[in-house]
């Protein structure tokens, strides 16, 4: 039997909720040890947001030259049949996977953090055992940090294996699949599917809903519709995935008018959201107050056990991976001591969908839940001279405030690249930002930055260049 650790905090799950709280715990010099049953980074690094991202400039890239190659790109470049190779693409992602890896141990040895590697399981709620491939480790800890993160949901009449698969195989594929169904038209369906679509597969969306994106106002995913439209890519809404052909070669569906069809699918991605990681690691043994299927968090990230946090995933939505790394810093300088809780204004959302959407703050809908009148500013890219040299020009900026003080509430893009403005958009809501203040503020000449300080302009009445 291994000799007890014993430390000040104990973190569970090296996502990035827990991986972010044990950096900051190491920098504010709290003994800390973390455990993870996997590999450091969790979802996001290993198959979740960096992965997919990689995939989705692949297939950028690949779609790109593939109409270079049709000879009627107006930019006047040509060039001989592309070719794909997608196990060196996919051996090109597993190596930026790997590299982060590295860095986030890097990061918690430079931290002073050790890693446990094996399954954690709570004896009681000061007691952790986890299972090491050396044999039980027994740590003991003043406080525990939960940040076990998530997994895709599965469906009972389709369940995962074969060629029913969930995004973690949809990112390791080695050949390219002719045909595929995606069952959930929503973040990972879509990024997946429109990847997917750019590489030459033949792709279905099958969506339960009346529309894709169904998180995001319809004004916002509509030029991404139409691009799903232009790469062939099948959706079908009001539809409902029923189960897999007895050979495993089509999805069974019933449509939005009733009627049963089959869809030709080499492969059947279902992406319906996801579950938060909470058995087999002792919820039971601490009883923790639920919300739903997720844990019960307050302001601080505290549970419903003294000294027991939990953060990320596990805690509900928006399941996003720079949600848990607010929380995870946050928490660690609670358990300093420092005097902390959530205080953000907004949490950004980027679909990584072509075009791109951002959401931050509210929408008009919501904004006029808080306010009773509103100003709405929206600036196309097609009146942009960075989107026009782009070929970037469907999409636009929208900046939405109150009417009475002009205080900027929200602000969503679609477009080529607007993901990158989404730093900007969270920055302005954040440090309170009035549409004056947006306006005021010189965006530099040439960018599609330029769109937001123009629809902050509209608002006011006076836009520039429309
Ligand atoms: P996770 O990242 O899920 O990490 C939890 C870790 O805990 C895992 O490593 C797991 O092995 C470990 N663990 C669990 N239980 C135990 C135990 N008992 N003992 C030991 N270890 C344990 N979010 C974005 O913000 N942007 C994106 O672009 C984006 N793209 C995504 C694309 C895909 C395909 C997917 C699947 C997700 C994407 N997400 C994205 C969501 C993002 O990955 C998650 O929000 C984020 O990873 C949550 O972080 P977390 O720390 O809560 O948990
Ligand atoms: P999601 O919640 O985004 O979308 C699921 C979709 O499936 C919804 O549109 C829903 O209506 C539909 N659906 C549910 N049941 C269905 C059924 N039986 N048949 C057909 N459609 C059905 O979930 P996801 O795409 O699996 O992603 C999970 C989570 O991962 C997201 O909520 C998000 O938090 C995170 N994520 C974020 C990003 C990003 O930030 N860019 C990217 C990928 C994933």
């Amino acid at each position: 039997m291994k000799k007890d650790m014993i430390c000040k905090l104990l973190i569970i799950g090296t996502g990035p909720g827990g991986y972010i709280a044990a950096i900051r715990a190491g920098q504010l010099g709290i003994d800390t040890v973390i455990v993870e049953a996997k590999k450091a980074g969790g979802t996001c690094l290993n198959v979740g947001c960096i992965p997919s991202k990689a995939l989705i400039h692949a297939a950028e890239e690949y779609e790109k030259v593939l109409h270079y190659a049709e000879g009627k790109s107006p930019l006047g470049i040509g060039l001989a049949a592309p070719t794909l190779d997608l196990g060196r693409t996919i051996a090109w992602k597993d190596d930026i996977v790997r590299r982060l890896n590295n860095g986030v141990a890097g990061l918690l040895k430079k931290a002073k953090v050790p890693v446990v590697h094996g399954w954690a399981r709570f004896k009681d709620g000061k007691t952790v055992e986890v299972e090491t491939e050396t044999g039980p480790q027994i740590v003991r800890a003043e406080t525990v940090i939960i940040a076990t993160g998530s997994a895709p949901i599965e469906l009972p009449f389709l369940p995962f294996g074969g060629n029913v698969i969930s995004s973690t195989e949809a990112l390791a594929l080695k050949t390219l699949p002719a045909t595929m169904a995606v069952v959930g038209g929503g973040y990972i369906g879509l990024e997946l599917g429109i990847a997917f679509a750019k590489l030459g597969t033949k792709v279905t969306v099958v969506e339960a809903e009346s529309r894709v994106l169904p998180l995001y106002d319809a004004e916002l995913t509509r030029p991404v519709m139409k691009r799903l439209a232009d790469l062939g890519v099948a959706v079908l809404t009001g539809a409902k995935a029923k189960g897999v052909s007895a050979k495993g070669d089509a999805l069974l569906i019933s449509t939005a008018d009733g009627a049963d069809e089959k869809i030709a699918a080499e492969k059947i991605l279902v992406t319906v959201g996801r579950k938060p990681v909470t058995e087999g690691w002792g919820l039971e043994e601490i009883d923790l107050d639920m919300a739903g299927r997720f844990i019960k968090i307050d302001d601080q990230c505290r549970t419903s056990m003294r000294g027991i946090y939990a953060i990320g995933d596990v805690t509900g939505e928006p399941m996003l991976a720079h949600r848990a790394m607010a929380q995870g810093e946050m928490v660690a300088e609670i358990v300093a001591g420092h005097k902390r809780s959530w205080d953000k204004r907004c949490i950004p959302a980027i679909c990584f969908t072509d075009p791109e959407i951002v959401s931050a703050g509210l929408s008009p809908d919501e904004a006029r839940k808080v306010s009773p009148e509103i100003k709405i500013g929206q600036f196309p890219f097609s009146a942009n001279g960075r989107a026009m040299t782009k070929l970037a020009e469907d999409g636009w900026v929208r900046v939405v405030a109150r009417a009475d003080n002009h205080l900027v509430l929200g602000i969503q893009a679609v477009g080529v690249g607007v993901s990158e403005l989404s730093t900007s958009f969270g920055l302005a809501i954040e440090m309170g930002a009035r549409l004056e203040d947006i306006a005021g503020t010189i965006h530099a000449h040439p960018t599609q930055g330029e769109g937001f300080q123009e629809a902050a302009l509209k608002a006011l009445g006076h836009a520039l260049h429309i």
